[in-house]
């Protein structure tokens, strides 16, 4: 995780509460090299403080954005930022934590950005024709459904329904879908 924030003591406090709970995190003080360190190096995931020396965090996601649209990001923003919050939600990041927070919030925060990334992979492309989680998979274009490989005989109303579940991962239906 790389830590973008140039209240030193804060950024500090967020890396360690994160190694403490397992995470390896890389801190950073200023956009520059922000910037650059989230451009060359391969982070899982980066938490964005927006007003910054150098240069400024929304500028930051810009440009990440332009070449990784999958890694998370987070915005770690003061109060009152409202509108900042909106345009960095609208140029890419996954989330925001309004300033102070806790390291508990930020942790559980981490942990649904990271449920939401599984539950996107799981459910694949929303335009893939063929959709795969573990030995599922189905063929959209083609109307099939196969488990180990093996094609399912399934009734229409059965297909429909597989189709259903698995475009909506990781939620509950109810019968009036
Ligand atoms: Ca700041």
């Amino acid at each position: 995780i790389l830590i973008i924030e140039d209240e030193k003591q804060l950024c500090q406090s967020i890396a360690e509460g994160l190694r403490m709970d397992g995470y390896e995190a890389d801190t950073c003080f200023d956009g520059d090299e922000g910037l650059e360190l989230c451009l060359v190096e391969n982070y899982d995931l980066i938490l964005l403080d927006l007003n910054l020396p150098g240069v400024d965090g929304l500028e930051i996601l810009r440009q990440f954005r332009e070449s990784d649209t999958s890694t998370p990001v987070l915005i770690l923003s003061a109060r009152g930022q409202i509108q900042d919050k909106v345009e960095g939600l609208d140029l890419g990041a996954n989330d925001y934590l309004t300033k102070p927070f806790s390291v508990e919030e930020l942790l559980a925060r981490l942990r649904v950005t990271q449920r939401r990334l599984l539950l996107l992979q799981a459910s694949g492309d929303a335009d893939s024709p063929v959709f795969q989680n573990g030995k599922l998979k189905i063929d959209y274009a083609a109307g099939c459904a196969y488990l180990n490989g093996e094609e399912l005989h399934l009734t229409p109303i059965e297909y429909k329904l597989l189709c259903l579940l698995s475009h909506n991962v990781g939620k509950v239906l109810t019968h009036t879908y």
